[in-house]
Protein backbone atom coordinates (compact mmCIF):
# COMPACT_ATOMS: atom_id res chain seq x y z
CA UNK A 1 0.00 0.00 0.00
CA UNK A 2 1.74 3.40 -1.23
CA UNK A 3 1.83 5.93 1.55
CA UNK A 4 2.36 9.36 -0.30
CA UNK A 5 2.58 12.32 1.32
CA UNK A 6 -0.18 14.76 1.58
CA UNK A 7 0.64 18.06 1.09
CA UNK A 8 -0.80 20.65 -1.53
CA UNK A 9 -3.67 22.55 0.03
CA UNK A 10 -6.69 22.54 -2.06
CA UNK A 11 -8.75 25.23 -0.55
CA UNK A 12 -8.38 28.30 -2.85
CA UNK A 13 -9.45 25.52 -5.57
CA UNK A 14 -12.96 25.13 -4.67
CA UNK A 15 -15.58 27.72 -3.93
CA UNK A 16 -16.98 26.34 -0.75
CA UNK A 17 -13.07 27.56 0.66
CA UNK A 18 -12.45 24.00 2.55
CA UNK A 19 -8.98 22.99 3.33
CA UNK A 20 -8.41 19.13 2.31
CA UNK A 21 -4.75 18.01 1.38
CA UNK A 22 -4.23 15.89 -1.92
CA UNK A 23 -1.25 14.00 -3.33
CA UNK A 24 -0.64 16.94 -5.57
CA UNK A 25 -2.16 19.38 -8.38
CA UNK A 26 -1.71 18.74 -12.22
CA UNK A 27 -2.09 20.98 -14.61
CA UNK A 28 -3.56 20.03 -17.76
CA UNK A 29 -3.39 22.34 -20.82
CA UNK A 30 -3.71 19.87 -23.60
CA UNK A 31 -5.10 16.27 -24.66
CA UNK A 32 -1.48 14.79 -25.06
CA UNK A 33 -0.94 15.88 -20.98
CA UNK A 34 -4.19 13.66 -20.45
CA UNK A 35 -3.05 10.91 -22.44
CA UNK A 36 0.47 11.03 -20.29
CA UNK A 37 -1.17 10.77 -16.94
CA UNK A 38 -2.96 7.52 -18.20
CA UNK A 39 0.80 6.32 -20.28
CA UNK A 40 2.69 6.76 -17.02
CA UNK A 41 -0.38 5.11 -14.23
CA UNK A 42 -0.39 8.22 -12.56
CA UNK A 43 -2.75 7.29 -9.99
CA UNK A 44 -5.18 8.06 -7.64
CA UNK A 45 -6.41 10.79 -9.56
CA UNK A 46 -9.63 13.04 -9.44
CA UNK A 47 -10.75 15.74 -12.28
CA UNK A 48 -10.92 18.91 -11.25
CA UNK A 49 -12.49 22.59 -13.03
CA UNK A 50 -13.26 25.09 -11.07
CA UNK A 51 -14.37 23.24 -8.23
CA UNK A 52 -17.95 24.81 -7.87
CA UNK A 53 -19.35 21.42 -7.31
CA UNK A 54 -17.78 19.41 -5.15
CA UNK A 55 -17.98 19.27 -1.01
CA UNK A 56 -14.43 18.44 0.26
CA UNK A 57 -15.17 16.57 3.30
CA UNK A 58 -11.67 15.15 3.82
CA UNK A 59 -8.09 14.83 2.92
CA UNK A 60 -7.96 13.82 -0.75
CA UNK A 61 -5.57 10.79 -1.67
CA UNK A 62 -5.01 11.09 -4.67
CA UNK A 63 -3.60 13.23 -7.57
CA UNK A 64 -5.62 15.93 -8.48
CA UNK A 65 -6.13 16.70 -12.28
CA UNK A 66 -6.72 20.27 -13.08
CA UNK A 67 -8.57 21.03 -16.47
CA UNK A 68 -6.48 24.09 -17.79
CA UNK A 69 -7.30 23.40 -21.63
CA UNK A 70 -8.13 26.60 -23.58
CA UNK A 71 -9.53 27.54 -26.62
CA UNK A 72 -13.04 28.79 -28.58
CA UNK A 73 -13.00 28.32 -32.11
CA UNK A 74 -15.86 28.46 -34.81
CA UNK A 75 -15.11 25.14 -36.70
CA UNK A 76 -18.57 24.91 -38.68
CA UNK A 77 -21.52 27.59 -39.41
CA UNK A 78 -24.19 27.57 -42.00
CA UNK A 79 -26.77 30.20 -42.64
CA UNK A 80 -28.52 29.60 -39.38
CA UNK A 81 -26.16 28.30 -36.78
CA UNK A 82 -22.80 28.28 -35.89
CA UNK A 83 -20.26 25.06 -34.49
CA UNK A 84 -18.27 25.90 -31.86
CA UNK A 85 -15.50 23.98 -30.21
CA UNK A 86 -14.33 24.76 -26.70
CA UNK A 87 -11.66 23.51 -24.88
CA UNK A 88 -12.96 22.04 -21.48
CA UNK A 89 -10.74 24.37 -19.57
CA UNK A 90 -12.45 27.48 -20.31
CA UNK A 91 -14.52 28.84 -17.95
CA UNK A 92 -18.36 28.97 -18.94
CA UNK A 93 -19.42 32.09 -18.34
CA UNK A 94 -16.36 33.54 -20.32
CA UNK A 95 -17.94 31.70 -23.17
CA UNK A 96 -21.13 33.02 -22.63
CA UNK A 97 -19.81 36.28 -23.15
CA UNK A 98 -17.87 35.10 -25.76
CA UNK A 99 -20.82 33.79 -27.82
CA UNK A 100 -22.70 36.95 -27.13
CA UNK A 101 -19.90 38.98 -28.70
CA UNK A 102 -20.67 37.74 -31.90
CA UNK A 103 -24.25 37.80 -31.65
CA UNK A 104 -25.25 33.90 -30.87
CA UNK A 105 -28.26 32.72 -29.22
CA UNK A 106 -28.68 30.12 -27.23
CA UNK A 107 -26.80 29.65 -23.81
CA UNK A 108 -27.95 33.79 -23.05
CA UNK A 109 -29.77 32.00 -19.91
CA UNK A 110 -26.62 30.62 -18.36
CA UNK A 111 -25.14 33.23 -18.01
CA UNK A 112 -22.88 33.39 -14.82
CA UNK A 113 -22.58 30.07 -13.83
CA UNK A 114 -19.46 29.43 -12.09
CA UNK A 115 -17.14 26.45 -13.38
CA UNK A 116 -15.45 25.10 -16.57
CA UNK A 117 -17.33 24.50 -19.93
CA UNK A 118 -16.34 20.76 -19.22
CA UNK A 119 -17.83 20.23 -16.47
CA UNK A 120 -21.30 21.75 -17.74
CA UNK A 121 -22.13 18.93 -19.59
CA UNK A 122 -21.29 16.75 -16.60
CA UNK A 123 -24.60 17.37 -14.84
CA UNK A 124 -26.10 19.58 -17.52
CA UNK A 125 -25.93 22.73 -16.44
CA UNK A 126 -29.30 24.61 -16.17
CA UNK A 127 -30.81 28.30 -15.18
CA UNK A 128 -34.01 29.78 -15.95
CA UNK A 129 -35.19 27.17 -17.95
CA UNK A 130 -32.63 26.55 -20.36
CA UNK A 131 -30.23 23.46 -19.84
CA UNK A 132 -26.40 23.28 -21.62
CA UNK A 133 -28.07 19.90 -23.83
CA UNK A 134 -30.33 22.57 -25.59
CA UNK A 135 -27.05 24.08 -27.86
CA UNK A 136 -25.01 20.90 -26.70
CA UNK A 137 -23.45 18.82 -30.06
CA UNK A 138 -21.00 16.49 -28.72
CA UNK A 139 -17.90 16.11 -26.59
CA UNK A 140 -14.83 14.84 -27.05
CA UNK A 141 -13.18 12.76 -23.78
CA UNK A 142 -10.46 10.92 -22.96
CA UNK A 143 -10.74 7.11 -21.61
CA UNK A 144 -8.52 7.14 -18.08
CA UNK A 145 -8.31 3.32 -18.20
CA UNK A 146 -7.14 3.21 -22.08
CA UNK A 147 -6.01 6.35 -22.58
CA UNK A 148 -8.18 6.31 -26.11
CA UNK A 149 -10.42 9.74 -26.86
CA UNK A 150 -13.56 8.49 -27.94
CA UNK A 151 -16.42 10.89 -29.49
CA UNK A 152 -19.80 11.52 -27.71
CA UNK A 153 -23.11 12.52 -29.39
CA UNK A 154 -25.94 14.45 -27.41
CA UNK A 155 -28.03 10.46 -27.88
CA UNK A 156 -24.79 9.20 -25.81
CA UNK A 157 -24.55 11.37 -23.05
CA UNK A 158 -28.26 10.65 -21.48
CA UNK A 159 -28.79 14.40 -20.32
CA UNK A 160 -31.22 14.80 -17.62
CA UNK A 161 -32.18 16.70 -15.15
CA UNK A 162 -28.79 17.95 -13.56
CA UNK A 163 -27.49 14.53 -15.16
CA UNK A 164 -25.37 12.89 -17.73
CA UNK A 165 -23.76 9.65 -18.02
CA UNK A 166 -20.90 11.07 -16.77
CA UNK A 167 -22.14 11.80 -13.37
CA UNK A 168 -23.62 7.89 -13.36
CA UNK A 169 -21.75 5.02 -14.91
CA UNK A 170 -19.33 6.41 -16.50
CA UNK A 171 -18.52 8.96 -12.87
CA UNK A 172 -14.51 9.43 -13.26
CA UNK A 173 -14.42 7.53 -15.90
CA UNK A 174 -13.76 9.97 -18.61
CA UNK A 175 -11.90 13.22 -19.08
CA UNK A 176 -13.94 15.41 -20.99
CA UNK A 177 -11.19 17.58 -23.11
CA UNK A 178 -13.35 19.56 -25.26
CA UNK A 179 -16.80 20.20 -26.08
CA UNK A 180 -18.71 21.38 -29.49
CA UNK A 181 -22.04 23.70 -28.71
CA UNK A 182 -24.48 24.76 -31.81
CA UNK A 183 -25.54 28.38 -31.77
CA UNK A 184 -28.15 30.12 -33.37
CA UNK A 185 -27.32 33.23 -35.61
CA UNK A 186 -31.22 33.86 -35.49
CA UNK A 187 -31.73 35.56 -31.81
CA UNK A 188 -35.52 35.63 -31.47
CA UNK A 189 -36.50 32.15 -29.89
CA UNK A 190 -35.86 33.66 -26.48
CA UNK A 191 -36.59 31.73 -23.12
CA UNK A 192 -38.17 34.47 -21.03
CA UNK A 193 -40.70 32.03 -18.86
CA UNK A 194 -39.04 32.13 -15.58
CA UNK A 195 -41.25 34.69 -13.99
CA UNK A 196 -38.52 37.06 -12.32
CA UNK A 197 -36.61 37.36 -15.85
CA UNK A 198 -39.52 39.13 -17.45
CA UNK A 199 -40.21 41.26 -14.37
CA UNK A 200 -36.42 42.82 -14.64
CA UNK A 201 -37.30 43.55 -18.21
CA UNK A 202 -40.47 44.99 -17.40
CA UNK A 203 -38.78 46.99 -14.86
CA UNK A 204 -36.36 48.01 -17.29
CA UNK A 205 -39.23 49.00 -19.94
CA UNK A 206 -37.44 46.69 -22.38
CA UNK A 207 -40.22 45.51 -24.55
CA UNK A 208 -38.79 43.85 -27.65
CA UNK A 209 -35.25 41.94 -25.26
CA UNK A 210 -32.16 40.82 -27.43
CA UNK A 211 -30.19 38.25 -25.87
CA UNK A 212 -27.88 40.77 -24.52
CA UNK A 213 -30.69 41.67 -22.44
CA UNK A 214 -31.92 38.56 -21.20
CA UNK A 215 -27.54 37.39 -20.51
CA UNK A 216 -28.28 41.21 -18.21
CA UNK A 217 -31.40 40.56 -16.62
CA UNK A 218 -29.76 36.90 -15.42
CA UNK A 219 -27.13 38.68 -14.16
CA UNK A 220 -28.86 41.32 -12.46
CA UNK A 221 -30.90 38.16 -11.19
CA UNK A 222 -28.22 35.72 -9.97
CA UNK A 223 -26.33 38.75 -8.15
CA UNK A 224 -29.09 40.17 -6.06
CA UNK A 225 -30.19 36.24 -4.50
CA UNK A 226 -27.15 33.92 -5.07
CA UNK A 227 -24.01 34.40 -2.55
CA UNK A 228 -20.87 35.24 -3.92
CA UNK A 229 -18.24 32.63 -3.40
CA UNK A 230 -15.19 35.04 -3.17
CA UNK A 231 -17.26 36.33 -0.02
CA UNK A 232 -18.67 33.29 1.10
CA UNK A 233 -17.77 29.47 0.12
CA UNK A 234 -21.17 28.01 -1.42
CA UNK A 235 -21.28 25.50 -4.10
CA UNK A 236 -24.32 26.70 -5.28
CA UNK A 237 -27.37 24.55 -4.89
CA UNK A 238 -27.09 21.64 -2.79
CA UNK A 239 -29.56 19.47 -3.73
CA UNK A 240 -31.88 19.14 -6.48
CA UNK A 241 -35.70 19.89 -6.85
CA UNK A 242 -37.18 16.56 -6.33
CA UNK A 243 -40.04 14.96 -9.07
CA UNK A 244 -42.50 13.27 -7.12
CA UNK A 245 -45.65 11.40 -7.75
CA UNK A 246 -48.85 13.74 -8.51
CA UNK A 247 -50.58 11.81 -5.79
CA UNK A 248 -47.57 12.80 -3.20
CA UNK A 249 -47.83 16.32 -3.99
CA UNK A 250 -52.02 16.47 -4.06
CA UNK A 251 -52.04 14.94 -0.14
CA UNK A 252 -49.07 16.83 0.41
CA UNK A 253 -50.89 20.20 -0.68
CA UNK A 254 -53.80 19.42 1.82
CA UNK A 255 -51.53 19.93 4.82
CA UNK A 256 -49.47 22.44 3.23
CA UNK A 257 -52.08 24.43 0.85
CA UNK A 258 -48.85 26.95 -0.52
CA UNK A 259 -46.27 24.17 -1.70
CA UNK A 260 -45.60 25.24 -5.00
CA UNK A 261 -45.18 22.85 -8.40
CA UNK A 262 -43.93 22.77 -11.67
CA UNK A 263 -45.60 20.29 -13.87
CA UNK A 264 -43.06 17.36 -15.32
CA UNK A 265 -45.55 15.26 -16.76
CA UNK A 266 -49.10 13.99 -16.52
CA UNK A 267 -48.28 11.95 -13.41
CA UNK A 268 -45.20 13.85 -11.95
CA UNK A 269 -44.31 17.23 -10.51
CA UNK A 270 -41.37 19.35 -9.66
CA UNK A 271 -41.14 21.00 -5.95
CA UNK A 272 -38.89 23.46 -5.53
CA UNK A 273 -36.37 21.74 -2.73
CA UNK A 274 -35.80 25.36 -1.27
CA UNK A 275 -39.24 25.86 0.05
CA UNK A 276 -38.85 22.57 1.64
CA UNK A 277 -36.25 23.85 3.89
CA UNK A 278 -37.40 27.23 4.38
CA UNK A 279 -40.75 25.67 5.59
CA UNK A 280 -38.66 23.65 8.17
CA UNK A 281 -37.16 26.48 9.59
CA UNK A 282 -33.24 26.26 8.20
CA UNK A 283 -33.45 29.72 5.81
CA UNK A 284 -30.18 31.46 7.68
CA UNK A 285 -29.52 28.57 10.05
CA UNK A 286 -25.89 28.66 11.27
CA UNK A 287 -23.92 26.41 13.64
CA UNK A 288 -20.19 25.46 13.51
CA UNK A 289 -18.96 28.06 11.12
CA UNK A 290 -21.62 26.40 8.57
CA UNK A 291 -24.85 26.78 7.31
CA UNK A 292 -28.38 27.93 5.31
CA UNK A 293 -28.13 31.28 3.31
CA UNK A 294 -30.39 33.66 4.43
CA UNK A 295 -31.76 34.10 0.98
CA UNK A 296 -31.82 30.96 -0.63
CA UNK A 297 -32.52 27.83 1.79
CA UNK A 298 -31.27 25.42 -1.14
CA UNK A 299 -27.80 27.05 -0.61
CA UNK A 300 -25.61 25.67 2.17
CA UNK A 301 -22.18 27.62 3.34
CA UNK A 302 -18.93 27.86 5.21
CA UNK A 303 -18.90 31.04 6.24
CA UNK A 304 -15.02 30.76 6.63
CA UNK A 305 -13.58 28.15 8.94
CA UNK A 306 -16.45 25.54 8.73
CA UNK A 307 -15.53 21.88 7.44
CA UNK A 308 -16.79 19.89 4.84
CA UNK A 309 -17.82 16.89 7.48
CA UNK A 310 -20.10 19.60 9.17
CA UNK A 311 -21.47 20.97 6.02
CA UNK A 312 -22.44 17.05 4.98
CA UNK A 313 -23.66 16.12 8.76
CA UNK A 314 -25.86 19.59 8.23
CA UNK A 315 -26.94 18.44 4.47
CA UNK A 316 -28.12 14.63 5.93
CA UNK A 317 -29.83 16.15 8.90
CA UNK A 318 -31.64 18.54 6.62
CA UNK A 319 -32.65 15.43 4.22
CA UNK A 320 -33.66 13.24 7.26
CA UNK A 321 -35.41 16.19 8.52
CA UNK A 322 -37.23 16.62 5.03
CA UNK A 323 -37.92 12.79 4.75
CA UNK A 324 -39.85 13.29 7.82
CA UNK A 325 -42.02 15.67 7.27
CA UNK A 326 -43.19 15.63 3.21
CA UNK A 327 -42.00 11.98 2.83
CA UNK A 328 -39.70 13.35 0.15
CA UNK A 329 -36.20 12.26 -0.45
CA UNK A 330 -33.66 15.16 -1.63
CA UNK A 331 -30.62 14.48 -3.19
CA UNK A 332 -27.49 15.89 -3.28
CA UNK A 333 -26.12 18.12 -6.68
CA UNK A 334 -23.34 18.77 -5.33
CA UNK A 335 -20.52 15.76 -5.29
CA UNK A 336 -19.23 14.72 -2.42
CA UNK A 337 -15.55 14.14 -2.48
P1 LIG B 1 -15.95 20.99 -10.48
O1 LIG B 1 -16.62 21.41 -9.24
O2 LIG B 1 -14.49 21.21 -10.59
O3 LIG B 1 -16.25 19.45 -10.76
C1 LIG B 1 -17.56 18.96 -10.62
C2 LIG B 1 -17.57 17.47 -11.00
O4 LIG B 1 -17.29 17.33 -12.39
C3 LIG B 1 -16.48 16.68 -10.28
O5 LIG B 1 -16.99 15.40 -9.99
C4 LIG B 1 -15.36 16.58 -11.30
O6 LIG B 1 -14.57 15.41 -11.14
C5 LIG B 1 -16.13 16.55 -12.61
N1 LIG B 1 -15.39 17.17 -13.71
C6 LIG B 1 -15.01 18.47 -13.78
N2 LIG B 1 -14.40 18.70 -14.95
C7 LIG B 1 -14.41 17.52 -15.63
C8 LIG B 1 -13.90 17.12 -16.90
N3 LIG B 1 -13.27 17.96 -17.71
N4 LIG B 1 -14.08 15.83 -17.27
C9 LIG B 1 -14.72 14.95 -16.46
N5 LIG B 1 -15.21 15.27 -15.25
C10 LIG B 1 -15.05 16.55 -14.84
N6 LIG B 1 -25.06 24.69 -11.63
C11 LIG B 1 -26.11 24.70 -12.48
O7 LIG B 1 -26.39 23.69 -13.15
N7 LIG B 1 -26.88 25.81 -12.62
C12 LIG B 1 -26.64 26.95 -11.95
O8 LIG B 1 -27.36 27.92 -12.12
C13 LIG B 1 -25.55 26.97 -11.02
N8 LIG B 1 -25.30 28.07 -10.27
C14 LIG B 1 -24.27 28.06 -9.38
C15 LIG B 1 -24.04 29.20 -8.61
C16 LIG B 1 -23.00 29.24 -7.71
C17 LIG B 1 -22.77 30.48 -6.89
C18 LIG B 1 -22.14 28.12 -7.57
C19 LIG B 1 -20.98 28.16 -6.64
C20 LIG B 1 -22.38 26.97 -8.32
C21 LIG B 1 -23.45 26.93 -9.23
N9 LIG B 1 -23.73 25.79 -10.00
C22 LIG B 1 -24.76 25.79 -10.89
C23 LIG B 1 -22.92 24.57 -9.86
C24 LIG B 1 -21.61 24.59 -10.72
O9 LIG B 1 -21.30 25.89 -11.12
C25 LIG B 1 -21.72 23.72 -11.95
O10 LIG B 1 -22.02 22.39 -11.61
C26 LIG B 1 -20.44 23.71 -12.79
O11 LIG B 1 -20.66 23.07 -14.01
C27 LIG B 1 -19.26 23.06 -12.07
O12 LIG B 1 -18.09 23.32 -12.83
P2 LIG B 1 -16.64 23.15 -12.21
O13 LIG B 1 -15.67 23.30 -13.34
O14 LIG B 1 -16.46 24.06 -11.08
O15 LIG B 1 -16.68 21.64 -11.75
P1 LIG C 1 -36.28 30.40 -8.26
O1 LIG C 1 -36.46 31.26 -9.47
O2 LIG C 1 -36.47 30.97 -6.91
O3 LIG C 1 -37.21 29.11 -8.40
C1 LIG C 1 -37.13 28.04 -7.43
C2 LIG C 1 -37.12 26.73 -8.17
O4 LIG C 1 -38.34 26.57 -8.85
C3 LIG C 1 -36.01 26.69 -9.18
O5 LIG C 1 -34.99 25.88 -8.67
C4 LIG C 1 -36.64 26.16 -10.45
O6 LIG C 1 -36.27 24.85 -10.76
C5 LIG C 1 -38.13 26.15 -10.18
N1 LIG C 1 -38.80 27.06 -11.12
C6 LIG C 1 -38.97 28.40 -11.00
N2 LIG C 1 -39.69 28.88 -12.04
C7 LIG C 1 -39.96 27.83 -12.83
C8 LIG C 1 -40.66 27.67 -14.05
N3 LIG C 1 -41.25 28.71 -14.66
N4 LIG C 1 -40.73 26.43 -14.59
C9 LIG C 1 -40.15 25.38 -13.99
N5 LIG C 1 -39.46 25.47 -12.83
C10 LIG C 1 -39.39 26.67 -12.25
O7 LIG C 1 -34.83 29.73 -8.32
P2 LIG C 1 -33.40 30.33 -7.99
O8 LIG C 1 -32.83 29.60 -6.86
O9 LIG C 1 -33.40 31.83 -7.99
O10 LIG C 1 -32.60 29.85 -9.29
C11 LIG C 1 -32.92 30.35 -10.57
C12 LIG C 1 -32.38 29.39 -11.62
O11 LIG C 1 -30.97 29.26 -11.50
C13 LIG C 1 -32.96 27.98 -11.47
O12 LIG C 1 -33.14 27.44 -12.76
C14 LIG C 1 -31.89 27.25 -10.73
O13 LIG C 1 -31.87 25.87 -11.04
C15 LIG C 1 -30.63 27.93 -11.23
N6 LIG C 1 -29.59 27.87 -10.18
C16 LIG C 1 -28.93 26.71 -10.01
C17 LIG C 1 -27.95 26.60 -9.07
C18 LIG C 1 -27.17 25.33 -8.93
O14 LIG C 1 -26.19 25.29 -8.23
N7 LIG C 1 -27.61 24.28 -9.57
C19 LIG C 1 -27.63 27.68 -8.25
C20 LIG C 1 -28.34 28.85 -8.43
C21 LIG C 1 -29.33 28.95 -9.40
P3 LIG C 1 -34.98 24.45 -11.61
O15 LIG C 1 -33.84 24.52 -10.67
O16 LIG C 1 -35.31 23.06 -11.99
O17 LIG C 1 -34.82 25.37 -12.76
Amino acid sequence: MDHFPLTQSLKKFNTFGLEALCRGILSIENEADVKSIVEQEVHPIKILGGGSNILLTDDIDAFILKNEIKGIDIIYEDSETVLVNVGAGEMWHDFVMWSLSKNLAGIENLSLIPGTVGAAPMQNIGAYGVEQENAFHSLKAIDMKTGYSRTFFKEECDFGYRQSIFKKEYKDRYFITEVNYQLRKTTDKLHLEYGAIKKVLEEKMITSPTIHDVSDAVIEIRRSKLPDPNEIGNAGSFFKNPIIDIELYNSLKEEFTDIPMYPISDSHVKVPAGWLIDRLGYKGYTRDNVGVHKNQALVLVNYGEGLGKDILDLSKEIQQKVKEKYQIDIIPEVNIW
